[in-house]
């Protein structure tokens, strides 16, 4: 029997762990090749005195349906023991005495929304608002196979998928959430709609989306968290006989006459391959991995527009707290006295808990965490602080936080230990990470979708897996480009001459 191929993966996050286990599938030897001691790369979770800070998951993409729950099942992110979470109310607006809620349920989200409408003009755009949300039961997203190796069949099917949702992409891609804001009258809707899990520079299809999902129940949270589902991942990629080197810090791939030929890691092991996936930040991939050898056009061009194409992080920190918080909502955008954070003035605090899942108590307590989105100028003052100023600066900003927690809270969330602070640069310094972002660019309306090809590099054997293959990245576009890496090689190792 001829021996089988062997593909190295560099990264175990979601988009490697799912390369690897379809290119197993397809018949190579797979091995991941990762350089933190555990898998899930920017989705995981970290243990602090006990007690499990989770990293990422707010809500899964086609929890319980559709193409990508198919894929999740397949790699097993999902299986027949994983419960998943629904909100009834995704977060609450809070601004002084008021509240409001954005409820899941769409009839109950416009009752609320129209509580607070000021004028004709307010209450004609929450419906159309929710008239979105209603309608988007599907998303634009496909899990099938890679764009470029799509047939007439493909494209015909897709377009059946998004011929429901078409007048909504078509009447609010082009329109940022910021500007719908600004049609609004009533100052509590202004604040709310500015304060939802999608950022206001996104197009309000996009929020429009993500309620959707929400809404028609097809984006919860596993219970257990992201930690407990990425091992659910590795789980299958070992028990389909793949391989897994941790603590391998990879420095470079390996190229003989423009063909990848191997890695070579830090503590300088040369492990040979018959095909390389870069399962890690794209950035990262051409200037160290490749060592700035080779230039993707449609990153150069967003990276030297940073007005049209930013990028954004956070600053997150985690508390515990004894106090029993099942029963008050989970999300939480409150107004506070403003704080300076890095130059930027700050009035919100995002705040959320996990008091829905019991799964991830310990010892009686439940984690809350606080959450200030950063911008990349942001990123970068943190980046030039010697260590001894970025360690001061994470004490100011915590203490800040809490005091203004304490102010506006209150007793909600009782007496609050703080576990944890991490900032962009945490996020760089765990997965090398573009400008601490945990996402890519901001989808803003009027740019240009990126959607790059595995194999866009003039490299053979070499194939790109990761959520900067497509903007604007998160879980759902690292586990589809790593399903679509590990095809296009299988598909080129079939096709290819040589
Ligand atoms: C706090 C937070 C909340 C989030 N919430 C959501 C959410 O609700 N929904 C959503 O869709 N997305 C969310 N995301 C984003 C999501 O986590 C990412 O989009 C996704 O996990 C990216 O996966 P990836 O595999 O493409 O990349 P990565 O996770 O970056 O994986 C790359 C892997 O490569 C490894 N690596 C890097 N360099 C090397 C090297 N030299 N050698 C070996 N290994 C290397 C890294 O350690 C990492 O494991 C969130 C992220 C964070 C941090």
């Amino acid at each position: 029997m001829a021996e089988k191929k062997k593909v190295a993966i560099i990264g175990a996050g979601i988009s490697g762990l799912t390369a690897g286990i379809y290119a197993l599938k397809a018949g190579f030897d797979a091995e991941i090749y990762e350089r933190n001691a555990s898998v899930g790369g920017l989705c995981t979770g970290w243990y602090r005195k006990g007690s499990y800070i989770d990293g990422c998951i707010h809500w899964l993409t086609e929890s319980n349906r559709g193409v990508l729950n198919k894929l999740w099942r397949e790699i097993g992110a999902i299986d027949e023991n994983t419960t998943i979470f629904h909100y009834d109310i995704y977060n609450q607006a809070c601004m002084g005495d008021t509240t409001v809620n954005f409820y899941t349920d769409p009839a109950k989200l416009e009752k609320e929304l129209l509580s607070f409408a000021d004028g004709e003009n307010d209450r004609r755009l929450v419906k159309k608002f929710v008239k979105g949300v209603r309608i988007c039961k599907h998303n634009a997203l496909t899990g099938g196979k890679p764009f470029h190796l799509w047939n007439a069949w493909n494209k015909f099917r897709f377009i059946c998928k998004i011929l429901p949702i078409i007048g909504v992409v078509r009447n609010y891609s082009k329109l940022s959430t910021r500007e719908f804001v600004a049609q609004l009258k009533s100052p509590a809707l202004k604040y709310t709609f500015s304060n939802t899990l999608v950022p206001d520079e996104y197009s309000l299809f996009s929020l429009m989306s993500t309620f959707g999902g929400l809404a028609h129940r097809n984006s919860g949270t596993p219970i257990g968290g992201s930690k407990a589902m990425v091992e659910r991942i590795k789980d299958k990629f070992l028990s389909l006989g793949g391989k897994l080197t941790l603590r391998a810090d990879v420095e470079s791939i390996d190229i003989e006459n423009e063909k990848a030929c191997g890695l070579t890691t830090s503590d300088g092991q040369c492990i040979k391959a018959d095909y390389v996936i870069a399962a890690c930040d794209v950035h990262f991939t051409l200037d160290k991995l490749l060592k700035g050898k080779y230039h993707i056009e449609q990153i150069d061009d967003r990276d030297s527009n940073k007005k049209h194409h930013p990028t954004y992080s956070m600053m997150l920190l985690s508390y515990r707290t004894k106090k029993d918080l099942s029963k008050i909502v989970h999300n939480r955008y409150v107004k506070c006295p403003t704080f300076n954070v890095l130059g930027d003035d700050v009035d919100v605090i995002y705040l959320k808990h996990f008091g829905y899942d019991k799964t991830i108590m310990h010892d009686g307590y439940t984690i809350v965490q606080a959450i200030v989105t950063t911008t990349e100028s942001m990123f970068d003052k943190l980046a030039a602080m010697p260590r001894e100023e970025y360690a001061e600066f994470k004490k100011q900003l915590s203490e800040t936080i809490t005091d203004r927690i304490q102010q506006t809270e209150g007793d909600r969330y009782g007496e609050l230990e703080l576990l944890d602070v991490a900032t962009p640069l945490t996020f760089t310094h765990y997965v090398n990470t573009y400008k601490g972002t945990f996402m890519t660019y901001m989808l803003t309306p009027n740019i240009k979708q990126m959607i790059l090809r595995n194999d866009i590099l003039p490299v053979k054997n070499l194939a790109l897996a990761n959520h900067w293959l497509m903007v604007p990245g998160g879980v759902p576009i690292a586990v589809m480009q790593g399903k679509f890496a590990a095809m296009t090689i299988a598909y080129n190792d079939k096709h290819q001459k040589d």
